[in-house]
């Protein structure tokens, strides 16, 4: 199974890379440097998750360390709601770039298609009344402008369904790379997956461990399969771990994982799933779990013309 795969633009990701949703600043700067001495190259950023800056942090101490080169790291951030605005996106690009201490990222994604009021909060409790209804389209010519001013590699999406998927594949200058979507057994995507495939688009799976045992303890999350017992006893046969057999299920898929941990002996077991195979029937199993409910649905928006599920 390759560590890397390529975009259709000739430059290349890594399979694994780390999550960084929920790290909190604290935690977030050991985590990444922790990461990058172990051997990742692949850090997935965003300006919502509030900790560009610890991460910047840690990304000059290894590159001045001398542990990596700004070119072999593959760093993804992310344009928030409130700034879908055409004219709001390079600039919001130059803030998260300035946090993170580079002259551009790797990979810049509309995380979600629809927009909120550039006043309104970050995750708007009001309802409509916070909405904005810029198009998509708008927002892309934004990202093309990023990518033409070299603050990025590529660009690409995040939460779009196939149809907007498809309206935006069809309606651009320059095309999405990357599709960044949930994926976990218990939504494996692979219809998606395959229309990507399709497309020469690369799918990046987030919450690959369903969240752990956070599943746990809020109502509408379905059970994390790495919580599942098939799993934890399918794991155990091949002397690796549930979160590494759930992994190594994912990137069968022909996509990238960004699992999310601020622990030590879990960052590396995340990156440690190379050196084995599933057996058929394990991935049969695994395929079995599939029932298309996601942890990611941002519910409290599904009112907005641009809500994709
Ligand atoms: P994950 O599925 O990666 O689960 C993270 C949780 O699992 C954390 O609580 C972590 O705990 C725990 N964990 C990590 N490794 C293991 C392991 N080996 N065994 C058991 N538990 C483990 O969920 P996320 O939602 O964080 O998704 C991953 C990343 O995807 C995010 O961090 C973010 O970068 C991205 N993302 C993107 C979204 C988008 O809209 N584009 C939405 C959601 C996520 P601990 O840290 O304490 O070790």
């Amino acid at each position: 199974m390759s560590k890397f795969i390529k975009l259709y633009n000739g430059y290349t990701i890594p399979t694994i890379g780390l999550g960084t949703y929920k790290s909190k600043p604290c935690e977030v700067e050991e985590a990444v440097k922790y990461s990058i001495d172990i051997g990742y190259r692949h850090i997935d950023c965003a300006w919502f998750y509030a900790n560009e800056k610890e991460i910047g942090e840690a990304l000059r101490a290894k590159i001045v360390e001398g542990v990596v080169k700004r070119e072999e790291l593959f760093i993804t951030t992310k344009l928030w709601n409130n700034f879908h605005d055409k004219e709001n996106v390079v600039p919001m690009l130059k803030e998260s770039l300035k946090y993170l201490q580079l002259e551009y990222v790797d990979l810049f994604l509309i995380h979600w298609p629809f927009g909120f009021k550039e006043d309104a909060d970050g995750l708007p409790t009001d309802g409509a009344a916070s909405y904005s209804d810029v198009d998509y389209l708008e927002t892309w010519e934004g990202m093309e402008d990023c990518l033409k001013s070299n603050l990025t590699r590529s660009i690409g999406v995040s939460n779009f369904n196939k149809d907007q998927l498809n309206r935006l594949f069809n309606n651009c200058e320059i095309k999405p790379a990357v599709l960044q979507v949930e994926v976990n057994p218990n939504i494996n995507q692979k219809d998606l997956i395959q229309f990507c495939k399709e497309r020469n688009i690369v799918v990046v799976g987030f919450s690959p461990l369903g969240r752990g045992s956070l599943s746990t303890t809020v109502s509408d999350y379905p059970l994390a399969t790495i919580l599942d017992d098939k799993i934890v006893g399918m794991a155990k046969k091949y002397n690796k771990t549930p979160a590494q057999v759930v992994l190594r299920y994912l990137i069968s898929l022909g996509i990238c994982v960004i699992p999310k941990s601020v622990t030590k002996s879990r960052i590396l077991e995340n990156f440690d799933i190379h050196d084995f195979e599933l057996e058929k029937k394990d991935t049969e199993y695994l395929d079995s779990c599939n029932k298309n409910e996601r942890v990611a649905r941002m519910a409290p928006y599904k009112d907005h013309k641009h809500y994709p599920f």
